[in-house]
């Protein structure tokens, strides 16, 4: 079905060719022609990169009434609580604003896998969740952001990089990955991780989406990643960005989740 809307399905609507990335960001970024740098995983292509002019990127792949609809709405609401976080200015998220930045990552990740041409990985399920709730799904996705301090190309020294994206279907690509036994059978039973990452100016993002309601996910106590990442989602008490380390300090961004624990959840409580 090449015409639907990634997101809603509908095969009958317009679908745009759209930035993958808001004009808003023009305000909050210095000259943007720079090249970003993008890179992600397929179990067959293994890793893969290229470089491109990121603010300019477009995709095919949403209808004109997502866009124009939730999508626009969700922009609005991210542009003056993210935008101070790309510049690298401190800011106080309370739950409604950790969802609002939650609700964004979620989708500009998943828009943002969309620049590769190799074959779409994410399940379909995944993007629907989205749709429905319009942003990150309660139960099915958590979202840490973090700080980038330095915005110097590593390859490129005289240069800045002001985009990143990144993504890996979790368990597929490491095999390393320290699974629980419970987690393990889900996987073998078909069950996905997946992580967005992507860098905006100073702003740092990772979303994991899964299929296991209230699967839990933290960074694993006392790591660079427990200093460096804020959860955000499920939205809690109110935190102080950015976090007391930069996420420079948990090495490739491309193997961040190698931080991530993951437990089964919770049993049900029984009873009053
Ligand atoms: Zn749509």
């Amino acid at each position: 079905m090449p015409n639907a809307c990634r997101f809603c399905g509908a095969t009958n609507r317009q679908i745009t060719n759209e930035h993958i990335w808001p004009d808003w960001l023009r305000d909050y970024l210095p000259a943007v022609r720079q090249p970003g740098h993008s890179e992600r995983w397929s179990s067959a292509a293994g890793r893969d990169r290229w470089r491109q002019p990121i603010l300019t990127a477009k995709v095919r792949v949403v209808c004109d009434g997502c866009n124009n609809g939730w999508m626009s709405q969700l922009e609005e609401a991210a542009k003056p609580i993210v935008g101070p976080m790309v510049v690298g200015q401190a800011v106080e998220l309370d739950a409604t604003a950790q969802q609002i930045v939650a609700n964004w990552v979620a989708l500009k990740g998943l828009v943002a896998v969309h620049t590769s041409n190799v074959e779409q990985p994410i399940p379909e399920p995944h993007y629907r969740r989205v749709h429905a709730f319009e942003g990150a799904p309660p139960n099915t996705m958590r979202v840490w952001i973090g700080r980038r301090w330095n915005l110097t190309d590593p390859n490129r020294p005289s240069r800045a990089q002001l985009f990143e994206s990144h993504f890996m279907p979790v368990t597929n690509v490491f095999p390393g990955f320290p699974l629980p036994p419970d987690l393990e059978r889900y996987r073998s039973e078909g069950g996905v991780f997946n992580a967005t990452v992507f860098r905006v100016g100073h702003f740092f993002a990772l979303a994991l989406q899964h299929d296991w309601p209230g699967l839990r996910a933290r960074p694993k106590l006392g790591s660079a990643a427990a200093d460096a990442l804020l959860p955000i989602w499920p939205a809690g008490r109110t935190i102080q960005w950015p976090p007391p380390r930069p996420v420079e300090d948990l090495g490739d961004p491309h193997k961040v989740t190698r931080f991530l624990q993951l437990a089964p959840p919770l049993a049900p409580v029984s009873g009053p």
